[in-house]
């Protein structure tokens, strides 16, 4: 391997990189990173008022019906964690939702684009749920009620509105129902003890427990959006944190965006996988333990900075042999979910960024491990950038690591990660991802 066409360090301490799956070209030139993370994402805090229980948003507990019909629950209540799939709307103030699955009121990819271009169509089940909501007075109340909004959200006037007929209002609703385009949304808009509204509650602040729930809540939303769509080939999962991340709300929440293709970046890393299996070890894991780029280990996932993104980048692999989410044990997820969970508390909840989960197409014969990249949204790509094509990354690979590491331990002296060794203790055994074997 010629590691130096990947990753060059020269002599004035510029790193230049290239991405080894995406081709990506960038360059981490010192003294770049001017500004201090996290100070730059939008308008100065502001005192708040705490509200129990709180109602500060959209996706706030008490304010249920301003979201789609829930097509599920996580209720923690007597000691355990039950799933309460499509609850009656007059039952959604019973018990407090740790975490909710709802359709996305503005789709990505539609309802319509699935009925127009395969002639899918939505499942009896989903139908059924569908009838019963809307023959239910508090059901209808709310799906009227949302119309309305989602009508006023794209520029029509309550007249205009009012006009719909009854056959084209409802047609809409039927993505709350049918659609591919999901939210998980978590409890909780602020941290214990905010005094501000940028104290917002992220992934960092739940416990294990709560992560390694909301992750299993999530694979059990992205294999139902699987089940429900047989056009399906993908199924996008990502989390953007805050606003310069493209977030449209300030409350912790992961999407679900169903896909009738694998994307170019995930088609050439099949490309590459067929020429060769181990190719996520050799240029990911193997790559990054050579380059001393690991910094975080479990039994079941490692962590390492990764080079040639256009922002700073962290990667965390799953070792398990299965390729897609669904298919890990409880006790794989788990340990995903601890190393994903420890660097976003070790990040703190200012750092904007996008969390993006990777992971063997729904229909590929050749198997990748599922991934979850951690982007840190903090610089702003420029002219420079769309002339060259060589985009300028504000943090060294070696930086970022050294970011990471004493907050980790920092953590692990409070108790607040689990069994995770750091920098020096990971033992990195060469191919360490078993996504390989048959
Ligand atoms: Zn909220």
């Amino acid at each position: 391997m010629l590691s130096t066409m990947y990753y060059n360090v020269m002599p004035d301490g510029t790193v230049k990189q290239v991405n080894p799956f995406t081709g990506n070209e960038v360059w981490a030139v010192p003294g770049r990173k001017s500004k201090p993370l996290g100070s730059d994402n939008g308008p100065a805090p502001k005192k708040v008022e705490l509200h129990d229980p709180e109602d500060y948003c959209s996706f706030c507990p008490t304010r249920y019906f301003e979201t789609p019909p829930e097509k599920s629950r996580l209720v923690f209540r007597d000691g355990r964690w039950d799933r309460m799939d499509i609850l009656e709307p007059d039952k959604y103030s019973e018990t407090v939702a740790a975490f909710r699955r709802v359709g996305n009121m503005f789709e990505i990819v539609t309802l319509d684009y699935w009925r127009k271009n395969y002639a899918y169509k939505v499942t009896p089940q989903r139908l059924k749920w569908r009838d019963d909501y809307l023959a239910n007075p508090a059901g209808f109340k709310h799906i009227n009620d949302i119309i309305k909004y989602k009508a006023g959200q794209e520029g029509k006037t309550d007249e205009q509105i009012d006009k719909l007929p009854m056959t084209e209002r409802f047609s809409v609703a039927d993505a709350f129902f049918g659609g591919g385009h999901e939210l998980i949304i978590a409890r909780r808009h602020l941290r214990t003890g905010a005094q501000n509204d940028t104290d917002l509650f992220s992934s960092g602040d739940m416990t294990l427990e709560e992560h390694f729930r909301y992750f299993k809540f999530t694979i059990e939303a992205l294999y139902d959006v699987v089940q429900a769509n047989r056009y399906v080939r993908y199924v996008s999962v990502f989390q953007n944190w805050l606003r310069p991340a493209g977030a449209s709300f300030d409350h912790l929440h992961k999407q679900l965006v169903a896909l009738d293709e694998w994307g170019s970046s995930i088609d050439t890393q099949i490309r590459m996988l067929r020429d060769d299996r181990n190719v996520f070890n050799e240029f990911g894991a193997n790559f990054a333990s050579h380059h001393n780029l690991v910094f975080a280990e479990n039994d079941h996932a490692l962590a390492f900075v990764g080079i040639g993104h256009r922002y700073p980048t962290i990667e965390i692999y799953s070792r398990s042999q299965p390729g897609r989410p669904y298919e890990h044990t409880d006790e794989e997820i788990r340990g995903v979910s601890n190393l994903v969970h420890a660097v976003h508390a070790a990040m703190g909840n200012q750092i904007s960024c996008n969390e993006e989960w990777y992971y063997t197409p729904i229909d590929a014969v050749y198997k990748m491990p599922w991934h979850v990249l951690i982007k840190w949204r903090i610089n702003v790509p420029a002219g420079f950038e769309g002339g060259t094509s060589i985009f300028i990354n504000p943090m060294a690979p070696i930086e970022l690591r050294d970011t990471m590491v004493p907050r980790l331990y920092a953590l692990r002296d409070e108790g607040k990660i689990d069994r995770v060794r750091i920098a020096e203790e990971c033992r990195v055994d060469p191919n360490p991802l078993k996504y390989y074997l048959k």
